[in-house]
């Protein structure tokens, strides 16, 4: 509750009600107890009324005893304030000192007194009476018998009522704090006669006393006297009142305003309560808000650490956990697990060609149709890497249910691919192997899968490799034939065989390509593939290629000297793409063919798309600085891969080695040759010179000599030889005649197990360059 919301009304309620209830429960105590202090008041006064009305009820019987007395006395006293009276009211002669006073009484009392009564009441009080400024009150006994007629004579005494009250001691009685009056009730005139009194005006509800006559005396007038006593400050004293009206006001405007101060104490506690507990909440709902924007952040952060971003799938690190886990939890207990490496073929090429995110795009597609596959119960499907995809299944063994698996990944792809513009086919080699029971390590597991995915690469028979122990001597062979390369230059193992390019049209040989051998101590002669990839990875590719070219222009140079003057010939060497990442491979071509005095059309060189693609900017840009030296570019293998005519006029090319032209085997043939021949027509109508390879029958020459492709290579005209053969074939050597003179012509055998050349036959060209 907000201070705004304390409505004025609920702030003052309390306190109105408590100002209420105070005021009225006080003012009913402070009636109570003025009723309560008035009731003792008049109690007191009344036992003050009594008392002075028996003091003047004594002085009043001492008057009667006094004239009693005077009347039985022998001679009749005198004295000031007694004289005799007759019974008609005159006054004997005995007189009273103050003779007005006496006739006052005597008179009065004839007025007042019937003769009929006198007899009857031998004794009587008079009074009081007024007689100047006095008040007089007289008593009457007759006097004794012998001293005069009975009946006639009275002794009167009397007193005036100032000496009377005096000898009363009513100043002693009625205090200071008392009014008093002596009054009479006059019943006949219904009213009051007031004698003496300390207030002017009558006093208002007196306690009343009546003063009862002395035995045998009673008053001769009508009417009792009463003696009235008041408290001076009356019933109810106003200060008393005063002081407790103010009392109960000052309480109550202490509780009233206790009880505001506590409301408004109170509500603003509630006030404060309620925003430090709206504080409190606003405070918990940012923490509440704060820790679960903490949650997703440390779930998408986990995600991420465990997902591919592109693919969303779970990446490597996920799936080596999850391996992990599997293999632990499998240890000991039987249940085989799967574990299949998936690599798209040529995936670098297109994302080359098309751009990364066509790449990525055909990764994602790839990766959801893998899912479909691996649909079983506990499966993990993970991006391994750029174009690689691995993948668990538990529960198979080797097997039927393994291959049909293996297979199901090849035919997801099968489908083709639709990546923006472009409608992709693409294949996969899948390396796999399968774990039982035991102890295993998730490292080991993933290297079996990659060596059979690394032999399933290298083949060609199936798609798919599944793992055996006799595979890791493979890699490990991989391993030493590095350490092995890496010597292989100082110890002059390698060497180089040329293949006869020959004329078609009925022409001897124009040239030879350069084909690289190593002569392995232990492996035999191996051949390109089995090195090439290994030579680029181990950072060998640039002193190989600069060992060829240079012995290659040697080569020319001495065949020039030997050949007769003016035969024109040419030597090509293949150049891996790694090769031109050489950047001083143009000025060493430039200074070699200085060096040699070759030609430099006496050279050129072979370079394969796919090569190409994955560098197009560099690769263009030695290309051209290599021409500008003079050599001629082949484009090599065309036909094999993309063969696009994009790249054929990207990059200055002079030559196009289409590869297998024609595949002699029926019922294809006629499609084939179609092919074949389009390729020949579109390299010429872009300038190029086609050359057909891998030329193996007779029929194919003959179709490619009529589809006006000039120039062939094959086993069909002659296999890679030596050096010299190879002169033998530019010096005049014809397919024909070499069918007639095979021995002329022998084929250097490359699959002999070990070849230890004779000393002399190796040159200084051989050592490193
Ligand atoms: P390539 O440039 O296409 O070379 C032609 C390959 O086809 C050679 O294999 C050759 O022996 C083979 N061949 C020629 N005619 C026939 C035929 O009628 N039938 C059959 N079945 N095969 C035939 P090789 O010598 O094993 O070379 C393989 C690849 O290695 C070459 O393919 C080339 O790309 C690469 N290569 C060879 N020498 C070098 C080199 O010095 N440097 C570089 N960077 N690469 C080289
Ligand atoms: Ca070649
Ligand atoms: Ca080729």
């Amino acid at each position: 509750m907000s201070l705004k919301r304390i409505q004025p009304r609920s702030r003052w309620l309390p306190a109105l009600l408590v100002l209420a209830t105070v005021a009225a429960g006080g003012a009913r105590l402070v009636f109570l107890s003025v009723q309560e202090h008035a009731d003792q008041a008049r109690r007191a006064a009344e036992g003050v009324a009594a008392r002075c009305a028996n003091a003047i009820e004594s002085q009043l019987a001492a008057l009667t005893t006094a004239a009693a007395r005077a009347a039985s006395a022998r001679p009749l006293p005198t004295g000031q304030d007694r004289f005799e009276m007759g019974s008609d009211g005159h006054l004997a002669a005995s007189g009273a000192s103050n003779a007005a006073n006496a006739r006052a009484i005597a008179s009065e009392w004839a007025a007042t007194t019937p003769a009929s009564s006198i007899s009857a009441t031998p004794g009587a009080l008079l009074g009081p009476l007024r007689e100047g400024s006095e008040w007089l009150v007289a008593a009457r006994a007759p006097l004794a018998a012998g001293a005069a007629p009975a009946a006639a004579r009275w002794m009167v005494a009397y007193t005036d009522l100032d000496r009377l009250f005096a000898q009363a001691q009513l100043a002693r009685l009625l205090g200071p704090t008392y009014d008093f009056a002596l009054a009479q009730h006059d019943p006949g005139a219904g009213a009051r006669r007031i004698f003496l009194s300390s207030q002017t005006q009558p006093l208002g509800s007196p306690a009343t006393r009546l003063i009862r006559a002395p035995a045998g005396f009673p008053f001769a007038s009508h009417g009792a006297l009463e003696f009235q006593v008041r408290p001076r400050v009356g019933w109810y004293p106003t200060r008393t009142l005063a002081s407790d009206v103010g009392l109960l006001a000052l309480v109550t405007w202490l509780l009233t305003f206790i009880t505001h101060d506590l409301t408004q104490r109170t509500q603003r506690l509630q006030a404060a309560l309620g925003g430090s507990r709206r504080r409190l909440q606003s405070a918990h709902q940012q923490l509440q808000r704060e820790i679960e924007q903490r949650q997703a952040l440390q779930q998408s952060v986990d995600h991420a650490r465990y997902h591919d971003p592109f693919t969303g799938l779970p990446n490597r690190r996920y799936f080596m956990d999850q391996l992990d886990r599997r293999l632990r939890l499998a240890r000991g207990r039987s249940g085989d697990l799967g574990v299949f490496l998936i690599d798209i073929d040529r995936f670098e090429l297109i994302n080359e060609t098309l751009g990364h995110t066509a790449g990525d795009e055909l990764m994602v597609q790839a990766g959801r149709r893998f899912q479909k596959v691996a649909s079983a119960e506990g499966s993990v499907l993970a991006r391994w890497g750029g174009d690689q995809f691995a993948l668990l299944v538990p529960g198979i063994s080797a097997g039927e249910t393994v291959r049909s698996l293996a297979e199901e990944l090849q035919t997801a792809l099968q489908e083709p691919f639709d990546l923006r513009r472009h409608r992709l086919s693409v294949t996969a080699r899948v390396g796999l192997t399968t774990i039982d029971a035991g102890p295993h390590r998730a490292e080991d597991v993933m290297r079996e899968a990659d060596v059979a995915l690394s032999v399933a690469k290298r083949q060609e028979a199936s798609n798919w490799v599944a793992y055996t122990p006799a595979m890791g001597g493979d890699v490990a062979n991989m391993v030493s034939l590095e350490a092995d390369l890496h010597v292989a230059l100082e110890r002059r193992e390698l060497k180089l065989l040329y293949q006869p390019i020959v004329d078609l049209q009925g022409g001897g040989a124009v040239g030879a390509e350069a084909l690289l051998r190593w002569r392995h101590p232990v492996e035999g002669v191996l051949r390109p593939d089995r090195f090439l990839s290994i030579a680029e990875d181990a950072g060998l590719i640039v002193p190989i290629t600069r060992w060829t070219v240079r012995r290659v222009c040697r080569l020319a140079g001495e065949w020039r000297q030997r050949l007769p003057a003016g035969t024109s010939f040419f030597l090509s060497v293949n150049l891996s793409a790694v090769a031109l990442r050489d950047p001083e491979l143009d000025d060493y071509v430039a200074e070699l063919l200085r060096e040699t005095a070759t030609p430099p059309e006496m050279l050129k060189f072979e370079l394969t798309e796919g090569g190409l693609i994955s560098n197009v900017a560099g690769a263009r840009e030695m290309l051209e600085r290599l021409r500008s030296t003079g050599v001629q570019l082949m484009l090599d293998d065309f036909g094999t891969g993309y063969s696009s005519l994009n790249y054929l006029q990207l990059f200055p090319f002079d030559y196009v080695k289409i590869d297998r032209p024609l595949v002699s085997d029926g019922d294809s043939q006629r499609g084939v040759a179609s092919l074949a021949s389009a390729m020949v027509q579109l390299a010429s109508s872009l300038g190029l010179t086609p050359i057909a390879e891998v030329v193996e029958s007779q029929a194919t020459a003959d179709a490619l000599a009529e589809m006006g492709c000039h120039f062939g290579q094959g086993n069909f005209f002659c296999a890679p030889v030596e050096a010299e053969e190879a002169l033998n074939c530019l010096s005049g050597g014809t397919p024909a005649e070499r069918s007639a003179h095979p021995e002329a012509y022998t084929q250097w055998e490359d699959d002999s197990p070990t070849l230890v050349l004779p000393a002399g036959s190796i040159t200084e060209e051989n050592g490193p360059p």
